[in-house]
């Protein structure tokens, strides 16, 4: 139809400006980088510790731009075994800067054993993106983070107390480009959906303007793993 064909459109012309943008973040990137691995030599106790705290948060930068760069070409993922809690410490310490920017009291929460299978860097990018979001909204407030095991799902759960989104609003998220943001690129949730969707996990956003948002992020556990008897008789 041709309410497909200009949604096409629209997200090839997304994708071409996100990969002229990403190409242009790169460079800089790289010579940060390079300047980092100098700075390093030499180095020792904490000053060796920031250094590679640098370098790691520069890897997620990377990957942030590569996923950029491919949002409108989807890659082959990695699969690994992630445990949630390691994802959700990584995002709330990359975060901590965020939130002390925006004065709010973050609490974060998760039960033990919490496996599952994917693109660990992939998780942490979806869930960071809907986690950034809930402290922008919450300037002053509160975010609230839950993992937890519900029937069949892995979920997490993302509360704040900001400043909300109307049924309007809500039915716009994940539309590249969609930003209400002064410095907003209104693709964080475009990508988090597309990967959560890649590893067969679900979302929901309950929201009231002015009082909140909620987010439950559901993700299909870790397949338990086979019998060691069914492994050796294969071999
Ligand atoms: P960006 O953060 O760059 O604007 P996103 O895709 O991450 O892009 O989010 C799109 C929009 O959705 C935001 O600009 C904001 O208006 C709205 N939004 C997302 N999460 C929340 C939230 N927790 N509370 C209020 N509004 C939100
Ligand atoms: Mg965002």
């Amino acid at each position: 139809s041709q309410e497909q064909m200009l949604a096409s459109e629209k997200m090839s012309a997304a994708g071409q400006l996100a990969s002229a943008f990403a190409h242009e973040l790169r460079s800089p990137l790289t010579v940060v980088r390079g300047y980092l691995q100098l700075a390093l030599r030499g180095l020792e106790g904490e000053d060796k510790r920031f250094i590679h705290l640098s370098m790691s948060e520069l890897n997620h930068a990377e990957y942030v731009i590569h996923d950029f760069l491919n949002f409108a070409r989807p890659q082959v993922e990695k699969v690994e075994d992630v445990l949630i809690c390691d994802v959700l410490a990584q995002i709330q310490e990359s975060m901590s800067p965020l939130v002390v920017l925006h004065e709010v009291d973050l609490n974060m929460e998760c039960e033990e054993n919490l496996w599952i299978r994917a693109d660990q860097l992939k998780v942490r990018q979806a869930l960071s993106r809907i986690i950034e979001n809930a402290i922008e909204a919450a300037g002053g407030g509160q975010v609230r983070i839950k993992g937890y095991r519900e029937s069949e799902y892995i979920c997490l759960s993302i509360c704040d107390n900001g400043k909300g989104m109307s049924k309007k609003e809500l039915e716009k998220l994940g539309t590249p480009f969609y930003s209400t943001k002064w410095k907003g690129t209104g693709l964080g949730l475009t990508v988090s959906f597309r990967i959560i969707q890649a590893i067969f996990g679900h979302w929901s956003y309950m929201s009231k303007k002015g009082k909140g948002t909620k987010t439950i992020v559901r993700l299909p556990p870790r397949p338990a793993a086979e019998a060691p008897c069914a492994e050796s008789s294969i071999l």
